[in-house]
């Protein structure tokens, strides 16, 4: 029965990044079922997907064409590597699809499994990169707080998730921090706009302490995404890579959540005109219907990786596996061919801006922000001053799971409200989204001010 698998659940399985007694003492809620934006639980009740799973389900829930895509795979050649020379043809179809949408200095395409492994990926290349051209001291990675890379060591490392850091000793040598640009928290008095290039010049500053000689790369998001859906000021990303540029350091674009049409673009730094060296992919690579992320490598790199280094000593047992690249490739057409990119550009988009916006009337809401279809709301005590509440993480729980009561899935990263739904999202699924979460505000503010 359905509590027996809960009660199973409680004794054997482990989950990420829940409250394990809690959890065990709740019992975990088990989603049975998907259809477009809707996922369903085991009692049967019915929740709007405004979190597309991890910011992933790009096209919904339930297309089958994927199934058959990765059925057909499967019974043809369920495995094969691409180790030591070989490939299989979903694979090498997809690396010729991501760099067709990738602009035209991003010619290669290097696999693994996860966002995660990307980071890990990239990390050891940007370095094999430099010490190939003879300048191996330039190994530091610089990232930014509250950035989120993944879980793997170097990922959590260079993601700057303080509560990270602290299980198992991070970051490792070599990864430091900067800020964020995070107006409306840490704004103060300065413009969004002088406020967006103080934060981009801590990277100079930091260059300087450590040395331009001994820094590898930038990393960072284009949007922050569990961070908070972090916007940046529009003099943000200009002078991230002038200064890149400019000090002769690698910028890296983590498109694991911006990458193929969160923002309305394939990737988040064609939003930003800005060319990274490199940018790790995941997620609506395949819309995560099977695992499948990458690393896009400029032609900057991929000449030295291929014409000095030969061979990178790095590889997953399943870099390129056939019947995720299969399903990838199919996420990929129904993106193309419904045009997908273009709706969440100029249509879903900005109809998202001006409802999930409409939610800054609110008494409780500091700023409603969205940009494509990534939004986010500041919670504040009190709006006219800034003022946030006195216990952040309760706040937004309690916001989040009066929406969930109410059939609505959002996230809470601490006073801020996140959204993040399917692409496919229609105008009154949008309105369905802003009116459940418009009555969990008015009840958790209820309560407040009881
Ligand atoms: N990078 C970013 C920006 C992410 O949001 C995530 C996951 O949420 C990752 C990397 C890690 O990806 P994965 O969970 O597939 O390892």
């Amino acid at each position: 029965s359905r509590s027996n698998l809960a009660a199973i659940d409680a004794a054997h399985h482990l989950h990420p990044f829940a409250d394990m007694k809690k959890l065990n003492a709740d019992g975990a809620r088990i989603i049975q079922r998907g259809q477009g934006v809707y996922i369903f639980d085991s009692n049967g009740k019915k929740y709007l997907d405004g979190f597309a799973g991890l910011w992933c389900v790009n096209i919904g829930y339930g297309r089958t064409e994927i199934a058959d895509a990765a059925i057909r795979q499967m019974n043809e050649l369920p495995y094969y590597n691409t180790f030591f020379g070989t490939t299989t043809t979903p694979v090498t179809l997809l690396s010729q699809k991501v760099c067709a949408h990738a602009g035209p200095h991003f010619n290669h395409v290097f696999f693994t499994n996860s966002g995660s492994e990307a980071n890990d990926t990239w990390f050891r290349m940007a370095r094999v990169y430099w010490s190939a051209i003879g300048q191996p001291a330039k190994k530091t990675v610089i990232a930014r707080r509250n950035g989120y890379h993944g879980s793997t060591v170097a990922g959590a490392s260079m993601g700057g998730m303080k509560y990270m850091h602290e299980q198992g000793d991070l970051p490792i040598p070599g990864v430091v921090h900067i800020g964020q640009p995070y107006w409306y928290g840490e704004g103060g008095d300065l413009s969004p706009e002088e406020f967006g290039l103080k934060v981009a010049r801590e990277l100079e500053e930091k260059i300087d302490e450590l040395g331009e000689d001994n820094v590898a790369a930038f990393i960072a998001e284009p949007v922050q995404g569990a961070g908070g859906v972090i916007i940046p000021p529009s003099t943000y990303w200009p002078e991230i890579a002038r200064i890149c540029k400019a000090r002769n350091i690698l910028l890296v674009c983590d498109e694991v959540i911006c990458g193929f049409g969160r923002l309305g673009s394939w990737f988040g730094y064609q939003h930003f005109g800005v060319e990274p060296d490199l940018a790790p992919i995941a997620k609506g690579l395949s819309s995560g219907y099977l695992p499948i992320g990458g690393v896009l490598v400029s032609d900057r790199i991929a000449d030295v990786l291929i014409n000095d280094v030969g061979e990178f000593n790095h590889g997953f047992t399943y870099s390129g596996h056939p019947v995720c690249a299969a399903a990838a490739l199919e996420n990929l057409r129904i993106i193309e061919d419904e045009q997908l990119i273009e709706r969440v550009r100029d249509d879903i988009g900005p109809y998202f801006a001006k409802v999930w916006g409409g939610l800054a009337d609110h008494e409780m809401v500091g700023e409603a922000v969205s940009i494509g279809l990534m939004g986010a709301l500041q919670l504040a005590a009190d709006k006219s001053t800034h003022r946030r509440f006195e216990k952040p993480d309760a706040i937004g729980s309690a916001v989040r799971n009066h929406a969930l009561t109410n059939g609505l899935v959002l996230r809470a990263t601490a006073d801020r409200m996140l959204a993040s739904p399917p692409l496919i999202i229609s105008h009154d699924q949008v309105d369905e989204m802003v009116r459940i979460t418009r009555l969990a505000l008015d009840a958790v503010w209820a309560d407040v001010r009881a």
